[in-house]
C-alpha cells in the first residue's frame, strides 16, 4: 500500500483503539526511525521502552534471521532448544529459580496471578485469593491483569472484573500495611511505575513491602516489565532497593521488538504449579527466544548499563536545566524519565515530532523520555536542544 493512503485506511479497516500521528514509519536504525518520506527522527519512546538496543541491530539482526532459517514454531509439545538457552541466562542472572513464558506483558502478568493463587491454595488451603496493587499502577489490558491497573478509564467498561483486588496510594507503606490481609495472596508492584507517570519507589517502601509480605504470608510480585533489563542502569529495578520478590515479570524489552513475556518465580512458588496448570500456544517461541538471547547478553553488560545510569543523569540534569515555568517536576532513574507539566505535553509531543524528534507521554501531563538503552551523549543532546525549541516554540519557558 501507499504509504500516504495508511492513516485513511486504518481509520477504514481498524478497532479504533490507538490514535496516530499522520507519520508512516518505513525504516530504523540505531536510535533513528525514517518515515515514508525519508524523515529522520531521533527516537525517544523507543516502542515504548520496547527497542533497547536500537533499531535493525546487527547481531539481533543476525540471531533472527538464522533462528527463522532452521525453525519457527514447534509448539510447547515438543522440546526445542533457544528458550532453554534464554532460561539458564534469566535464572543464573536473577533471585529465580524457573520461568514461564509467554508472549506479552499482560500474559506474563495473567501467569503471576495463577501461579499466586496456586500457590497459595497449595500451601495455605482456600480463600487466599486477594491480591493488593496500588494507585497508579499498569499492569497490562487483559482481564487478570487489567484487574491489577488501577485507572478507572481502562477498567470501568469491562467491570465486573476478577475481585479481591485492592488498591491503595503508590509509596505510602502505611496504606498498604491496612491494605494487606492474611487472605492477601500477593502484592503487585512496579518498583518505577510507568505508565502512571514514571514514579519511582521510595526505597522504605519497596523494602517495607517485602516485611509485609513476609509477615502475611504474601507473594512479592515485582512488575519490572517497563523498568526491568537494565533500563533503570541496573540489570533488574529492584536491585537498588536490596530486596527480592518472589516473582518477577518482564517482556517489553526482552526480545528486542518481537513479542514476548516472561513470568520468573522461586522453587517454591515453581513447586504450586503442574502439568496442565498453564500454557500458551506461542510461549517460548523460537525467534524470540533466539532473539532475547542477543538482547540479554548486549544488557547484561558493566559498561552498558554504567552508561545508562550516566547518560540518564546527563538527561536529567538536561531537562532541570530547561527552568520552566510550566514544570513541576522531573523524574525517573537511568533512562525511564518523567517530565510532569501544569499542562498536557501533546502540543509538546507534536512540537517534537515535526523537528524529528519522538517522545510520548504517560498521562495527559507527563511527558515521557525512554530512549533505547544505546543513546549517546550527543544523541541526548540534540534531544534537549529540540525539546527547548519546542518549548520555546509553545511560549512555555520562563
Ligand atoms: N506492565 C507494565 C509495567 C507495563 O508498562 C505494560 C505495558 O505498558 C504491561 C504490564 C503490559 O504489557 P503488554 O502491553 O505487553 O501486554
Amino acid at each position: 500500500m501507499n504509504p500516504n493512503q495508511v492513516p485513511d485506511a486504518e481509520s477504514r479497516y481498524l478497532i479504533p483503539t490507538y490514535r496516530r500521528p499522520p507519520v508512516v514509519f518505513t525504516r530504523g536504525e540505531g536510535a533513528y526511525l525514517y518515515d515514508s518520506n525519508g524523515k529522520r527522527y531521533l527516537d525517544f519512546a523507543a516502542g515504548i521502552a520496547v527497542n533497547a538496543l536500537g533499531h535493525s541491530d546487527p547481531a539481533w539482526v543476525e540471531a533472527v534471521a538464522d533462528q527463522a532459517s532452521r525453525l519457527t514454531h514447534v509448539s510447547n509439545l515438543f522440546h526445542t532448544s533457544p528458550h532453554i538457552d534464554l532460561a539458564k541466562r534469566l535464572v543464573e542472572n536473577s533471585f529465580a529459580d524457573r520461568v514461564f513464558f509467554a508472549n506479552s506483558g499482560s500474559e506474563a502478568n495473567e501467569a503471576a496471578l495463577k501461579f499466586a493463587r496456586k500457590w497459595a491454595r497449595t500451601k495455605h488451603g482456600e480463600g487466599k485469593i486477594d491480591v493488593l496493587a496500588f494507585e497508579g499502577g499498569f499492569h497490562g489490558r487483559t482481564m487478570g491483569a487489567l484487574s491489577l491497573t488501577h485507572k478507572h478509564r481502562y477498567r470501568e467498561p469491562f467491570e465486573p472484573l476478577v475481585p479481591g483486588v485492592t488498591f491503595v496510594p503508590f509509596n505510602d507503606l502505611e496504606a498498604a500495611k491496612q491494605g494487606i490481609t492474611d487472605r492477601t495472596c500477593a502484592v503487585f508492584v512496579e518498583p518505577v511505575q510507568g505508565e502512571g507517570g514514571v514514579r519511582v519507589a521510595d526505597a522504605l517502601f519497596l523494602q517495607g513491602l517485602r516485611e509485609i509480605c513476609d509477615e502475611h504470608g504474601a507473594l512479592l510480585v515485582c512488575d519490572e516489565i517497563q523498568c526491568g533489563l537494565g533500563r533503570t542502569g541496573r540489570l533488574w529495578a529492584h536491585e537498588a532497593y536490596e530486596i527480592t520478590p518472589d516473582i518477577m515479570t518482564l517482556a517489553k524489552p526482552l526480545a528486542g521488538g518481537l513479542p514476548i513475556g516472561v513470568t520468573l518465580v522461586t522453587e517454591e512458588v515453581s513447586r504450586a504449579i503442574e502439568v496442565g496448570d498453564h500454557g500458551s500456544t506461542f510461549g517460548a517461541g523460537l525467534i524470540p527466544c533466539r532473539a532475547a538471547q542477543t538482547v540479554f547478553d548486549h544488557i547484561n553488560q558493566p559498561d552498558l548499563l554504567e552508561g545508562v545510569a550516566r547518560n540518564g543523569e546527563a538527561l536529567m540534569k538536561g531537562l532541570r536545566a530547561l527552568l520552566l515555568n510550566k514544570f513541576i517536576e522531573v523524574r525517573g532513574v537511568g533512562l525511564i524519565i518523567g517530565v510532569e507539566f501544569d499542562v498536557s505535553v501533546q502540543p509538546l509531543i507534536e512540537q517534537s515530532l515535526e523537528q524529528g524528534l519522538i517522545v510520548i507521554s504517560a498521562g495527559e501531563n507527563v511527558l515521557r523520555l525512554c530512549p533505547p538503552l544505546i543513546i549517546t551523549i550527543d544523541q541526548i543532546n540534540i534531544a534537549l536542544e529540540i525539546l527547548a525549541n519546542g518549548i520555546r516554540a509553545l511560549d512555555w519557558k520562563v
